[in-house]
């Protein structure tokens, strides 16, 4: 019998194929076996799978349900859609999945505080989120231009009882937080445990995060099967910014004949700066502790990256999705800024749901496929709510009617 794909990957070094593995500051490295080896025996605990399993039905409100959407479906003339509703979680996304157990692994170390960077704002809230439910402290650098840009996320991460700490070196924003988070961490790994938002940086992280998002992907393949008769998809669809809502949906169905997709943000244009589709464009280097594909300068420096969707907007990629790339199990493709906001306004008006910019290049893609496989049917990560987004799509495109007239689909 052939072995489990989510059993046989990564291997002990936390490698997947080429890339993974742990580039750490050497203050670093024994903290970092420490968790692993610590997460190493919590996988396989009883206790720590079955408390996970209480806060997800209790307090999370999973499992969250597969919907058929007749009517979009319809009026695009093509293949059956389908949406995994990870919108119906608390908080309005998926990174609840991750934060909830990461506090739980920090809190088996014996950890009080829980230290990330946030760029747009949703992974500390997320994180803030966990650390109020377990009683952890929770500290949350940010850049000072992206604390301006993102007000409600950062009075949601006050309420909530978390610290935010602004970097204010540098351009002020993302890789300016990484840089302050993790000098804090280095001053408090007693007491405090980095929690990364998504399926990337050192080994054990892009494992972890993928086990822990591998939820959705388990509970969609079971209830699509409940659904139809004990059919699958034949093809699933999801975004990818660090990979872990795409790497959660995949999980359920890596070992099946089912076609995988990983949708980039194609942004507004072709050129270094204008897009953030780091597996289209990049190539192999090593960035926050990892190595995976890069999007690049010519210096071999991060490039600058572009997406109306803050949470895609990433010149790296989690390791586990470069592999797969590479090896042709996961065909990665794209969504522009203009095909999102159309499929933004198309599931908002044909559905009722208001999907996140970032759901919606998933949604984008799946439309233009829709098209090309009338036959068939295609299973989408709805990975979030699109509350946060409202205010920019009307302010930048103002209120739009989908299908736009003329547009004949
Ligand atoms: C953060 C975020 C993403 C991108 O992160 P991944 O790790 O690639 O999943 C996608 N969708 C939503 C709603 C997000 O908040």
């Amino acid at each position: 019998m052939k072995h489990p794909y989510l059993k046989s990957q990564p291997d002990e070094k936390g490698y997947f194929g080429a890339y993974g593995g742990a580039f750490l500051p050497p203050q670093l490295v024994e903290e970092f076996e420490r968790i692993t080896e610590a997460y190493m025996k919590l996988r396989k605990s009883h206790a720590f799978l079955s408390e996970l399993r209480r806060i997800r039905l209790h307090y999370q409100g999973r499992p969250t349900p597969v919907y058929h959407a007749r009517r979009l479906s319809e009026a695009i003339g093509g293949a059956q859609l389908y949406f995994k509703r990870e919108d119906l979680n608390h908080t309005g996304a998926h990174k609840l999945n991750h934060c909830m157990a990461e506090a739980l692994v920090a809190k088996s170390l014996g950890k009080t505080k829980l230290i990330a960077e946030t760029g747009a704002g949703q992974h500390g809230v997320a994180l803030a989120t966990a650390a109020a439910h377990f009683g952890l402290e929770c500290e949350i650098h940010m850049g000072e231009v992206d604390i301006e840009k993102e007000h409600p996320n950062v009075v949601r991460m006050k309420i909530l009882g978390a610290k935010v700490v602004p970097a204010t070196h540098g351009l002020k924003t993302l890789k300016e937080a990484v840089d302050s988070a993790f000098e804090a961490y280095l001053a408090q790994l007693d007491t405090a445990m980095y929690a990364i938002g998504s399926v990337v940086g050192p080994h054990p992280f892009p494992l972890m995060v993928r086990d822990f998002q591998s939820v959705v992907g388990l509970e969609a393949r079971e209830q699509y099967r409940e659904m139809t008769g004990g059919e699958l998809p034949d093809h699933v669809v999801a975004c990818v910014g660090g990979g872990s809502n795409a790497m959660g949906i995949f999980s359920g169905f890596i070992d099946d004949d089912v076609r995988l997709y990983a949708v980039e943000p194609l942004g507004r244009g072709t050129k270094l700066g204008e897009h953030a589709a780091t597996l289209s464009y990049g190539k192999p280097g090593v960035l926050h502790g990892f190595k995976s594909i890069l999007l690049q300068d010519e210096n071999g420096d991060p490039a600058p990256v572009h997406s109306i969707a803050s949470g895609l907007d990433y010149p790296g990629v989690g390791p586990e999705q470069a592999y797969l790339h590479e090896v042709g199990r996961v065909e990665s493709v794209g969504a522009s800024d203009r095909e999102t906001v159309e499929a933004f306004y198309a599931i908002s008006q044909m559905e009722g749901i208001i999907p996140a910019l970032e759901s919606a290049h998933a949604i984008a893609y799946a439309m233009k496929l829709a098209k090309e496989v009338p036959h068939d049917a295609i299973l989408v990560n709805l990975s979030g709510r699109g509350d946060k987004d409202i205010d920019f799509v009307v302010e930048n495109y103002g209120v739009m009617t989908w299908p736009s007239e003329g547009d004949a689909s």
